[in-house]
Formats: C-alpha cells, sequence, structure tokens
C-alpha cells in the first residue's frame, strides 16, 4: 500500500486516490473490497481522461497476470486481469496460438483494455473485447461472480468501464498462431482513399491510414499488416501510394526503432500487429489522444469533415490514424451493430488547447453518430450517449444490480450512469 499513486501514463492526469492496493491474489482483492466503500480497478494507467480517477482507493491489478491457461478443447485461454498483451503474446507463442488482433501498442492490460473497448485495426476484426467468451469479477460486496456467453448479461458486463467490479480473470478466445508482414506505403492521394476507402482499408487482414493533414490532399501513409495465410500479395503501389524503402514511424519523423518491423518481412502475428514494440515508449510518449468511432457507411463523409477542420487541427496534431473495426454485440462496445471506423488523433500535450477544439471536432462529427473511445479525451456532457448505444439502460440495470452501494462509480461513470 502507499499514498503517492501517480499518474497515468501520459502524465496529464495524477490520480485523487490516497490509497493504492495492489493484490497479488484473488483472495486478497476480494478482502479489499470487502473493506472499502469507494474503489475502482486500475491497470496499466494508459487511459487519457478520469475514467480510472475520482475513487477514495484505487486497486492495481499489476500483480494479477496468472496462471495462464490453455483450454484446446475450446481454443481459449484464461489470464489474470493485469497481464498486458506483450507478455501474454509470449506465453502464447510456446503454445503456438495467437489472439486474433492487438491494438497499436502491447504495453496495455488485458483487463483495462478489454474495459473500455480497445481495438485494433482490420475491416473483419472486431475489438480486442470481443475475443472474450467468460469473465470473472469481484464485487461490491467482495462476492467472485463469473459472466459466460450463456448468460443473457454476458454482453453488458465485458466493457464495463470498471464499474461492475474488479474483473480477476478473463477467458479470451484464441486461434493457431500466424505470421504477418507489414508494409508502409507512402503518400497516398487523399481522393484515392476516398474513391477506394474499402479498397484501401481491405487490402489487408489490417490496415491503418496515417496523416498530419498538413497536405490536406495526401494521406502520409497508410500501414499494411498482411496475412499471407488469408491474403493476396501486394504490389509496389498501393492507390498511388508507394511502398517506402525504409522503415518508419507513424509519427513522421520519429525514429522507427521503436516501430514493430516492416518492408514486408514475415513474422510472429505479436510482432507486426502492433504498431509499437513493447520493450519502447509507444507512440510518442509526450501526448494526448482521443478517438471517435463512426458507422463506416459514413467513413468517407466522416474524413471529409475532419478535413475541412484540417487548419484548426494541424497545429495541435501530432497524426490522425483512420482503421476499421467489425461489428460486435457488447452493450458499450464503440461498435456495437455496426462496423466503424476509427478517427484517432495523437495530439500534442496541450490539454486546455485540445479541449477548446474538442466541441468543433464533436459538433462536426455528430451527424455521423460518432462515438467517443471511453478511455481518451472527449468533451464530457457533449454526447447523447443513450441515442449512440441502445443498451445503455441494460447497462444501468446491471449496475444497479452488481453494484447497488455504488462501490466503483465515480464522476465519469456516474455522468453516464444518470438520466
Ligand atoms: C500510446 C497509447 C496507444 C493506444 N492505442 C490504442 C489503440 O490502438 N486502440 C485503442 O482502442 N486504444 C488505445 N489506447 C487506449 C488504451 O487502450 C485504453 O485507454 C485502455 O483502457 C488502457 O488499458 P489500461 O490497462 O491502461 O487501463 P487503465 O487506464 O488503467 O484503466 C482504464 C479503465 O479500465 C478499468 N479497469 C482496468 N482494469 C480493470 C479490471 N481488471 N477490472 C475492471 N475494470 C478495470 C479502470 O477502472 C478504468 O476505468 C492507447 C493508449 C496509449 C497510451
Amino acid at each position: 500500500m502507499a499514498n503517492d499513486v501517480g499518474t497515468n501514463w501520459a502524465g496529464n492526469l495524477a490520480y485523487g486516490a490516497s490509497t493504492l492496493h495492489e493484490p497479488t491474489s484473488v483472495d486478497e482483492v476480494r478482502r479489499i473490497v470487502a473493506g472499502v466503500s469507494s474503489i475502482r480497478a486500475l491497470g496499466s494507467r494508459h487511459s487519457f481522461n478520469s475514467i480510472a480517477d475520482g475513487t477514495a482507493e484505487l486497486l492495481s491489478t499489476a500483480a494479477l497476470t496468472g496462471p495462464v491457461t490453455v483450454d484446446r478443447d475450446r481454443s481459449t485461454v484464461t489470464v489474470g486481469a493485469g497481464i498486458r498483451y506483450g507478455e501474454l503474446a509470449q506465453e502464447l507463442e510456446r503454445e503456438g496460438i495467437a489472439l486474433a488482433n492487438l491494438a497499436s501498442l502491447p504495453h496495455i492490460s488485458v483487463g483495462g483494455a478489454v474495459a473500455t473497448g480497445t481495438h485494433g485495426s482490420g475491416k473483419r476484426n472486431r475489438s480486442l473485447a470481443a475475443a472474450v467468451v467468460g469473465l470473472e469479477l469481484v464485487t461490491g460486496s467482495g462476492d467472485l461472480v463469473r459472466f459466460t456467453t450463456s448468460d443473457p448479461d454476458f454482453e453488458g458486463a465485458v466493457i464495463n468501464l470498471g464499474v461492475l467490479g474488479i474483473v480477476t480473470r478473463l477467458e479470451l478466445k484464441v486461434e493457431p498462431a500466424f505470421e504477418v508482414e507489414q508494409t508502409v506505403f507512402e503518400r497516398l492521394p487523399l481522393e484515392n482513399l476516398l474513391q477506394n476507402f474499402d479498397g484501401v482499408t481491405g487490402a489487408a487482414y489490417s490496415v491503418s491510414v496515417f496523416t498530419t493533414w498538413r497536405d490536406p490532399d495526401v494521406a502520409d501513409s497508410v500501414w499494411v499488416k498482411r496475412r499471407p495465410d488469408q491474403d493476396a500479395p501486394l504490389e509496389e503501389t498501393l492507390f498511388g501510394a508507394v511502398a517506402a524503402k525504409d522503415e518508419r514511424h507513424p509519427l513522421p519523423g520519429l525514429p522507427a526503432i521503436g516501430c514493430t518491423p516492416q518492408l514486408g518481412v514475415a513474422g510472429p502475428w505479436y510482432n507486426r500487429l502492433p504498431h509499437f514494440k513493447l520493450d519502447f515508449t509507444p507512440s510518442n510518449g509526450v501526448e494526448l489522444q482521443s478517438e471517435y468511432l463512426v458507422p463506416r457507411e459514413h467513413a468517407v463523409d466522416a474524413i471529409r469533415a475532419v478535413r475541412e477542420l484540417s487548419p484548426e487541427i494541424v497545429p495541435l496534431l501530432q497524426v490522425n490514424e483512420i482503421r476499421t473495426v467489425a461489428a460486435d454485440d457488447l452493450w458499450l462496445s464503440s461498435s456495437y451493430a455496426t462496423d466503424a471506423i476509427g478517427l484517432h488523433f495523437t495530439w500534442v500535450q496541450d490539454q486546455p488547447a485540445v479541449e477548446a477544439l474538442l466541441p468543433t471536432l464533436e459538433a462536426a462529427l455528430e451527424p455521423f453518430l460518432a462515438r467517443p473511445h471511453w478511455g481518451k479525451v472527449f468533451t464530457p456532457g457533449a454526447h447523447d450517449f443513450d441515442r449512440l448505444y441502445p443498451r445503455l439502460e441494460d447497462f444501468r440495470l446491471l449496475t444497479k444490480r452488481l453494484d447497488p452501494e455504488g462501490i466503483f462509480a465515480n464522476p465519469f461513470t456516474a455522468s453516464l450512469m444518470a438520466r
């Protein structure tokens, strides 16, 4: 136990909790939770907003990583919620199995990523939470509750924003290990992207478009992650963009040393699907992030809307990533019941300026039913979550049932729970 709880990864938020618990077993979690009136789980601290803040105490899941148990008959792996994807991948490698997808970085905890609906990219790849087929959580009374896919509330319990309890273990779907080749194509004429959105984003298993909008007619790069066992071979050009001859970083000008291997060299899934390597600082490190998930049918119009705002966006932007996420059934998923595109913004770390710009950006994306990423910076109160999430009322009922005393509530979730 310690008093200085510290900050989130980005350093833009100092947690207000007075106590940080660091349990090493589920029994310890149960004892801690049963003895407090306000607590939340803290994963690897990679969220940019106050979603993990605002309770009197915090419970770090960092030591709740194991055991990692593979069930070959069910094609699943069960893990402790605190394990980071990069560490899990090393365990899976030994077993010759893989997860279907990963986020841009392997540094995040499985429990934290799932709780916020974290996703990677890929036309047919769903959010990371969609791999969950079972979970176990400690409720406010200290009881251990298990959810499986046959529970009627299962789809509500997976992406839970930390408000249902402390998730201690998760069962994830796995598949045989596979290889991926990563190729970066540069200078994609924007009109080619807009005219061929399905072609570009469907060019391979996972595709991300990066642009700084400094030239509104050209997207800086397209990161194509190809599965040789599924995808057609790539050519030297992609809708007018040209394959890079050297390795790149998604943020122009930064060294590629911290990025996963490129140049079309085949390698294991976990060392290609994320953009960043586990043993390096991901992205820039000095930044803020926002992301809005828009139904795929609005992709082109939403990108045009962002482009319209490029004069205001460019001074605060490090890079804009455009990616795709397939629909799932999880109630609080930003791709709930719709294939979606993610419009992700890595901003400079100037919170007042970013917060001043966001209402304009959000107003421009609102007609497209944009859902803000739960773990990134967005304008509180600016989104009609009941409209965006048709199962939100069911989630409120589930929360009242599992956490009647509001032990896991914080101001972030309280505003969502209020009608
Ligand atoms: C450099 C960088 C790159 C990123 N890239 C992506 C990306 O590619 N795609 C994407 O979608 N997001 C991305 N994110 C956002 C990130 O994935 C989410 O913020 C995610 O929640 C981080 O997980 P965490 O373990 O750090 O969670 P934390 O920030 O520690 O916690 C987030 C929330 O989850 C809850 N929580 C954590 N663990 C548990 C648990 N065991 N039980 C119950 N609740 C829990 C917390 O209470 C809190 O509400 C990125 C973030 C950074 C910093």
